[in-house]
């Protein structure tokens, strides 16, 4: 087992900590300020290869490693964790496609998504179906060779600003749970396609988060993803990666927080010496950098699961997720406390990324639903080899 990173990766984490050096953290507050959707920073990012890390090549990704992608979501979310997230939506929704598109669907789209052209949504919650996503009720009816789609989806990321919905939608009977649920490449602003207003949140002010309604909306049968009855399945393989960048996400704020905590504790001065100088800071300091740690290596473990395709990655993705993003934004709020009154207040970054960091406990499954999936899979007949 060999826990250095190749040459190869180091490049990929020094090619990312630049461009967010120089695309964002000049802007970055100034986005969450004024609800700033930075279109064209992801399209530049989508220069470097960062809009399709882990698509395939048929589709115009580099078809890393999801390993790899971590090194890289991580040195931009330490920066701007909400620009950041969006970009890592991007790539799984585009992965989604360019992985289960027909060819003609993935000609039209994968080129244009994974050079970041053009940006994609993920389409799964419902005003009435979060958590327990599966009883999701959009409807897809296939009516000759068209679909018909008609429902609503709550708080998509992206929604209004993105060119491409990768929709979950019910194409079996009310009753058939998760296997009557079929996955789409839907075309953003296609007729009968609205977009509810841009919700106001904590954070995450660089992405719009959006309902988005359909109303007979009709697209090609050829735009079905897989086959009928599989999109939950994909949803899901869409979310084992997503969880991984979610937790990358976390873990990138973190090392961002903690970096300017360390920093300020030497500069600041009270009782006539620095303020490193108290045990009680330098505890509570250690403490930050080893749950940090430890979370980027589960996160890391967890990637490497799935890049080997192990029959228990996503309880790896399930954990990763929960452990890192729990640790990502207890880092974050240690940060700010270290950095006392200055902390709170916006001319330092610790806020903005303590506020970023909160939402990756709720979205791509609560970390409560996380511990449902880690003990299910724990208490399964085959538990003893479930996790080692
Ligand atoms: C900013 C933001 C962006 C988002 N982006 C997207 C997106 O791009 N695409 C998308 O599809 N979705 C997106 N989501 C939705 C997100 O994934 C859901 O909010 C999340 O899955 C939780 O669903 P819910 O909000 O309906 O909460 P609920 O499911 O109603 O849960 C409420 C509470 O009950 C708990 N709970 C529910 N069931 C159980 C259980 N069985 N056991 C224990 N506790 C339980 C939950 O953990 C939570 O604490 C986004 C959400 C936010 C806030």
């Amino acid at each position: 087992m060999d826990f250095e990173l190749t040459e190869d990766q180091h490049a990929f984490a020094d090619t990312a900590r630049a461009f967010a050096q120089a695309e964002l953290a000049p802007h970055a507050a100034e986005w969450d300020r004024g609800q700033v959707f930075p279109r064209e920073a992801i399209a530049r990012a989508g220069e470097l290869g960062f809009c399709g890390l882990y698509a395939p090549e048929s589709a115009g990704g580099l078809a890393l490693p999801r390993l790899d992608a971590t090194l890289v979501f991580e040195e931009l979310a330490a920066v701007d964790p909400s620009t950041t997230a969006f970009i890592t939506i991007h790539n799984m929704a585009t992965w989604m496609l360019g992985t289960w598109a027909t060819d003609e669907v993935r000609a039209e789209w994968g080129e244009p998504l994974t050079s970041g052209q053009k940006l994609a949504s993920y389409c799964l919650t419902e005003p009435g179906a979060g958590s327990d996503a599966a009883s999701l009720k959009t409807r897809a009816e296939l009516v000759g060779n068209e679909y018909v789609i008609n429902g609503a989806k709550a708080f998509i990321s992206g929604a209004g600003s993105t060119d491409v919905l990768v929709l979950m939608a019910r194409t079996g009977d009310a009753q058939s749970g998760a296997s009557g649920i079929s996955a789409f490449a839907v075309p953003a602003d296609l007729p009968g396609i609205s977009y509810g207003k841009k919700e106001e949140k904590m954070g995450w002010n660089s992405q719009p988060t959006r309902v988005i309604s359909f109303d007979n909306v009709r697209i090609p049968a050829r735009n079905l993803l897989g086959r009928e009855g599989e999109g939950f399945k994909i949803a899901m393989k869409g979310l084992d990666g997503g969880r991984i960048n979610i937790a990358t996400c976390s873990v990138g704020a973190a090392q961002g927080a903690l970096t300017q905590a360390q920093r300020y504790m030497q500069e600041r001065k009270q009782f006539g010496k620095p303020i490193a100088s108290f045990q009680a800071l330098q505890f509570k300091l250690a403490d930050m950098a080893t749950e940090l740690v430890a979370a980027r290596q589960m996160v890391r473990l967890a990637a490497s699961k799935l890049d080997a395709g192990a029959r228990d990655a996503s309880t790896y993705c399930a954990m990763a997720k929960r452990f890192a993003t729990d640790a990502g934004f207890m880092v974050c709020n240690e940060a700010l406390q270290l950095h006392g009154g200055y902390g709170y207040i916006r001319e330092y970054p610790l806020e903005r990324l303590m506020r970023d960091a909160r939402v990756h406990q709720i979205l791509e499954g609560t970390n409560e639903i996380m511990r449902v999936i880690i003990a299910r899979r724990m208490l399964e007949g085959d538990a003893p080899n479930a996790i080692r």
